[in-house]
């Protein structure tokens, strides 16, 4: 029942009764991640506007007994601006000839990484950008700088993530996110949108019914003109916009673009597009957005034959990415799942955008936690590591 829905269930009821018998010191505090793509998937549900439906999400979670419940813009931002470094480190090691660093693969999507680790061993790894997910940069942010704040030994920390599919749940039992010392994994129970829809239907509730709360900001607000703002997203694909913003960041930083228009084409099909950065008829910068295995698998082919002419690919297991992710609501009246991701992508451009530059949270942590942007604390809590892993006989080989 390890990271399930039954184990989330049977950890808040355990809370209650800690509490029930005033056994307070020995209760969990619980807290709750909520990623932007399950709450439009659930918004969508429930016909809510996105803001409502975070705040619904968070009454109920409340509601359930957890103590806190965060949004993840932060360590969405973390995560944007640690790739982008990685991105500017590997094109110039490239341009000293350095072998293995570009193009940088993306990392964020477990299903993509293990499938990887799994099937190409050695050679596909050290492309695969070292810069950890938001879900995992938000676990080391909860349980080893919210605990600090709050006066919390990290094993007394119960961390719920709500994702939008089943593979963060892969990602949440890597060893590397297992801290042995303290026995606490970073997140300790990933919630898919299906399984949160599940609950609220064998619990005879509407998320409609549910008495709204407060998304908790521990570390302020991330824009001071937009404080009341609770829900963000970023430009580019709504798996969180890497390619897009890595593009802006490296034509700037690397070639002086400043304001770059960035517009991904499709090429091939619809789960394969390209941008170019391109000046006096020499192309600076090639990226790509690859979803779906069977673009996949085309691009690791020709990284294997030495054909690919990308420097960066924003690479997502699922067909449209996460807004489509595996355990994503499934759609309703008669709506086809390309529909659907497309509608959520529209309310997702829809949303205020985060600047992760200018993320006033993001900016501090980096001082107040990681003790600056190129520390080893930084490293050691924004980035993680790959392993060659056996052949593939596992559920996840079988998905594929
Ligand atoms: Fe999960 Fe699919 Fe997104 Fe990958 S693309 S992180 S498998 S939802």
């Amino acid at each position: 029942t390890q990271q399930s829905q039954e184990e989330l269930l049977r950890v808040l009821q355990e809370n209650q009764n800690f509490r029930e018998n005033g056994k307070q010191e020995e209760a969990r505090f619980i807290v709750v991640s909520l990623s932007v793509q399950p709450v439009l998937s659930l918004a969508e549900r429930y016909g809510l506007d996105p803001e409502s439906a975070t705040r619904k999400l968070a009454g109920h979670f409340r509601q359930l007994g957890a103590d806190m419940i965060l949004d993840m813009t932060a360590a969405d931002d973390f995560s944007l601006l640690e790739s982008a470094r990685e991105f500017i480190e590997r094109y110039k090691s490239s341009q000293d000839n350095v072998k293995g660093q570009i193009p940088m693969l993306a990392s964020s999507c477990p299903g993509w990484v293990c499938y990887a680790e799994k099937t190409h061993g050695n050679f596909i790894l050290p492309y695969i950008s070292v810069t950890k997910s938001p879900q995992q940069v938000m676990g080391s942010l909860v349980k080893y700088h919210l605990t600090k704040y709050k006066g919390l030994p990290p094993e007394r920390v119960y961390h719920i993530s709500v994702m939008p599919c089943y593979d963060k749940k892969l990602e949440a039992s890597r060893e590397d996110f297992y801290n042995e010392l303290k026995q606490t994994r970073d997140v300790d129970c990933v919630i898919t949108s299906i399984e949160l829809e599940n609950m609220l239907i064998s619990q005879g509730v509407s998320l409609n019914d549910v008495e709204s709360g407060e998304i908790d900001r521990p570390f302020g607000a991330y824009n001071k003109e937009q404080s009341d703002k609770i829900l963000w997203g970023h430009q580019g694909s709504g798996s969180g916009g890497y390619a897009h913003f890595i593009f802006q960041y490296a034509a700037y930083h690397l070639f002086q673009e400043a304001n770059t228009t960035v517009e991904f084409k499709n090429l091939r099909n619809p789960d394969f597009k390209e941008a170019v950065l391109e000046k006096d008829g020499k192309i600076l910068l090639r990226f790509a957005i690859a979803n779906g295995f069977k673009n996949i698998q085309n691009l690791v082919q020709k990284l294997k034959r030495g054909k690919s002419p990308y420097h960066y690919v924003e690479v997502m297991a699922c067909p449209s990415g996460c807004l489509n992710g595996g355990a994503q609501i499934r759609p309703q009246d008669g709506l086809q799942p390309r529909e659907l991701a497309a509608k959520l992508e529209t309310v997702y451009h829809s949303l205020p955008l985060s600047k992760p530059e200018e993320n006033c949270v993001t900016l501090s942590l980096y001082t107040t936690w990681l003790e600056g942007e190129h520390s080893d604390k930084s490293a050691a809590f924004l980035h993680t590591q790959y392993h060659e892993i056996e052949k593939m006989n596992t559920a996840l080989a079988i998905k594929w």
